[in-house]
């Protein structure tokens, strides 16, 4: 029997998430752990300072109120104990995760997380437009992970799916893409007259072509290999200079 383990950071009761169960269920044997509320953002956060709780919401969903990280832990650890899933899919999420966006991203850290147990995974997000559908990510989703169940995965095989809201033209493997504006924070005062933020403003992109954003513009499924090693190759010995300097620390007390 083929297990499925789905989650999400919408929430279990997101429509993206609910569409991404039925598209999957004539695959596999679908279980559904994911967060009893919006988690979206949350990166790549673990809750360790409070307990949580799951809940059965139908036969084979349950919701969690923590991270989708949490929601990964309490699925494979222990209500998947003695079965564990062959895939973790992530989604679907409304909104792309795109170039640095994934560090922030809930969905594509539960997949991070699935990574670390060493569960091949995939996640999955629809980029939005005026007319928004859910539907093209779902077709996209089980064509994805019916040829995935066919093939010899990589344990730690981890893929960021980005489904474009034009009618789909093609699909690519891509590199992450570049955020060319950041966040700007905007200052308000609430009605005692203290300060308050929010975090606010709409990125825009380094188009590159080769990136998951360039392939999204271009009306493509962007397929984005993803892994967890986060150092900079391009040269551990352009460090020589600092390790030539921080030579007294030897010995040091
Ligand atoms: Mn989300």
């Amino acid at each position: 029997m083929t297990r499925i383990l789905i989650t999400n950071d919408d929430g279990v009761f997101s429509e993206g998430i609910k569409l991404l169960a039925e598209a999957l269920e004539p695959l596999a044997e679908v279980t559904v752990v994911a967060p009893d509320r919006e988690q979206s953002a949350s990166g790549h956060s673990l809750t360790l300072h409070r307990p949580l709780r799951m809940r059965q919401i139908e036969e084979r969903t349950f919701s969690v109120d923590g991270t989708p990280t949490d929601c990964v832990n309490l699925a494979v650890g222990w209500l998947m104990k003695d079965a564990p899933p062959d895939l973790v899919v992530s989604g679907i999420n409304f909104g792309s995760n795109l170039g640095e966006d994934v560090t922030y991203s809930g969905t594509v850290s539960a997949t991070f997380e699935a990574m670390l147990l060493g569960i091949p995974s995939l996640a999955l997000s629809q980029e939005v437009s005026e007319h928004f559908s859910f539907e093209p990510a779902a077709r996209a989703a089980r064509t994805i992970v019916e040829i995935l169940l066919g093939a010899d995965l990589a344990a730690d095989l981890l893929l960021n799916v980005n489904i474009p809201a034009a009618p789909i033209s093609g699909v690519r493997v891509t590199k992450l893409g570049r955020r060319t504006y950041s966040q700007s924070v905007v200052e308000k005062k609430d009605p005692h007259g203290r300060r308050y933020f929010w975090i606010a403003g709409t990125p825009e992109w380094d188009a590159e072509e080769g990136t998951d954003i360039y392939a999204v513009t271009q009306g493509q499924v962007s397929i984005t290999p993803l892994h967890l090693d986060l150092t900079d190759y391009r040269g551990l010995e352009s460090y020589d200079w600092l390790t030539a300097k921080l030579g007294g620390l030897a010995g040091g007390r």
